[in-house]
């Protein structure tokens, strides 16, 4: 009896900060696939409500001056299967795709998996790779913040009280890119390692590559040496430059010993991750090895 808590449905962004302000044991609800799961497990002791975010109109993807707009409760299975993120975000599909079973991806949105700030959380690679910026709603009006720095450490981020991840703001581009992960099993199972690849055409025969690292630091992070090396020689890389970037990719690890994995095991991974990834975008084997 004692984890029973309150849950309240507002019908506007305001009504749903209003709400978390006043009460500050309150939480916002999306899908509910961490946070009732964690709630249940008695791992959330101070929780008093929930703030239920369906009823909210996030569930939306337009194109709009220049950038594509994902509402923060849209489902994995919904960015997955919509026409516009299949054509420009290969990495993005991917992620939604690999996170739980579709159980989980039929009910898991977006802005939660951005909301628990997990450094294992698989969209947030590709996002970051994609340049999204999260758009805020809050108790002092609107603002947006580059999703590279949003998270402040593991389970923590920039919102302050009463503030709602409304949306996400891609750059309206075709990219190509790919999203791996390491886990436990094939499906179902938290990244040990993840890493997310996406590039896009620039002058001079070249492509403007990032890449974001997931479960080897508190945060997601972006392994910008790699980047800069990649972006700045002609596309595909050759193979020289190809183990290049991987052992840059490897340094840029920071993982830890955890009861998943070991860290040195982690940081080899990422190279792994790294080299098939590119494989995988370049489209053939020899460059990427
Ligand atoms: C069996 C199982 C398998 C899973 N597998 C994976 C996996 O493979 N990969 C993976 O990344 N995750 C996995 N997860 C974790 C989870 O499903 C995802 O993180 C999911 O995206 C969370 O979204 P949600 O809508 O259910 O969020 P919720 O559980 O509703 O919320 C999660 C957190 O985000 C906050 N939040 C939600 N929406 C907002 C918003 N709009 N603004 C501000 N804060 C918000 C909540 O307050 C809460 O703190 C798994 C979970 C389960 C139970």
């Amino acid at each position: 009896m004692d984890n029973l808590a309150r849950v309240h449905f507002p019908s506007s962004l305001r009504e749903a900060a209003d709400l978390l302000v006043a009460r500050p044991g309150a939480r916002p609800l999306a899908g509910g696939t961490d946070l009732l799961v964690r709630h249940r497990n008695g791992q959330l002791p101070d929780v008093t409500d929930f703030v239920d975010l369906s009823g909210l109109d996030l569930q939306k993807i337009t194109a709009e001056d220049g950038r594509v707009v994902i509402g923060s409760g849209c489902t994995m299975t919904a960015v997955a299967t919509h026409p516009l993120i299949r054509e420009r975000f290969p990495a993005l599909v991917q992620g939604a795709l690999q996170v739980g079973a579709f159980q989980i991806r039929n009910a898991a949105t977006l802005g939660g998996n951005v909301g628990n700030a997990s450094p294992a959380g698989d969209t947030i690679p590709c996002l970051i790779s994609l340049e999204a910026e999260v758009r805020l709603f809050g108790p002092a009006g609107r603002r947006a913040v580059p999703l590279a720095d949003f998270f402040t450490g593991p389970g923590r981020t920039v919102l302050q009280p009463g503030e709602l991840i409304e949306a996400f703001a891609l750059p309206d581009r075709r990219t190509a890119g790919a999203f791996l992960k390491l886990g436990e099993r094939r499906a179902h199972a938290i990244s040990k390692v993840s890493l997310a690849l996406s590039c896009w055409e620039i002058a001079g025969g070249r492509r403007e590559v990032r890449l974001a690292l997931g479960a080897v630091a508190p945060t997601v992070i972006r392994c910008r040496k790699a980047e800069e090396l990649l972006s700045a020689a002609p596309w595909p890389p050759s193979a020289e430059l190809a183990d290049k970037a991987r052992r840059l990719v490897t340094e840029a690890a920071r993982p830890i010993d955890d009861l998943r994995s070991a860290k040195e095991y982690r940081r080899q991974m990422t190279g792994v991750l790294f080299a098939k990834a590119l494989e995988q975008v370049i489209g053939r084997g020899a460059s990427a090895r």
